[in-house]
């Protein structure tokens, strides 16, 4: 399977790192060693001082397709489930002053906190799927699928156009404003329409 994760998907979190708002949707891909195994806690890699939270929707590929068109896009996907895209923040700037890719920064061990449960798409409000991310009790990240700049369906389209999606591949979907820094001892809680979707202990 493929992690796939769309940056600048929101208004407010491109104007908070200084990016322009995108006219197409941007991606890049995480490995799937990158997912944090169920219950570990984060381990802060030695070779950056900013890792930054960024709390997302995540789609779930269940139908195998390539050029795929918005219309028939919510076939391919039918469930939304809730992660962190850790980002190492310092790494990244460097990596972008100098136009080179992300992977260092995005795709690192324990970088996709991913959650156990995926909750069914057509138990979910149709226009706003609210999720928010807590650090140590504190609201720190929430917003609305209504907030994205591109939506699922034109996500699923775009991405489709370049690489065949697979049953079990994973969307990141981009993530609002309020990211920030992570240290030891932060507890991450997620929650998805009120309801706590993981939480990670950083060590
Ligand atoms: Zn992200």
């Amino acid at each position: 399977m493929k992690i796939i994760c769309i940056g600048r998907n929101y208004a407010e979190h491109a104007k908070e790192l200084g990016n322009a708002v995108p006219t197409e949707p941007v991606f890049f891909c995480k490995p799937d060693s990158a997912i944090l195994p169920k219950g570990n806690p984060f381990y802060i890699p030695d070779w950056t001082d900013d890792i930054h939270y960024e709390v997302e929707l995540v789609l779930r590929i269940d139908r195998l397709g390539k050029h795929i068109t918005e219309e028939f896009a919510p076939r391919y996907y039918g469930a939304v489930g809730l992660g962190i895209d850790f980002t190492a923040r310092d790494v990244q700037d460097e990596l972008k002053k100098k136009g080179l890719p992300w992977e260092k920064a995005k795709g690192f061990d324990g970088s996709a906190v991913i959650s156990q449960e995926f909750i069914p798409i057509e138990s979910l409000p149709n226009e706003a799927i609210a999720f928010s991310l807590y650090k140590n009790g504190e609201q720190v990240q929430a917003a609305t699928s209504a907030d994205m700049i591109f939506n699922f369906n034109q996500i699923v389209s775009h991405v489709s156009r370049y690489m065949t999606l697979k049953i079990g591949d994973l969307i990141f979907t981009g993530t609002p404003s309020g990211v920030g820094k992570v240290s030891p001892g932060d507890v991450l809680t997620g929650t998805l329409e009120g309801k706590q979707m993981f939480q990670i202990k950083v060590k």
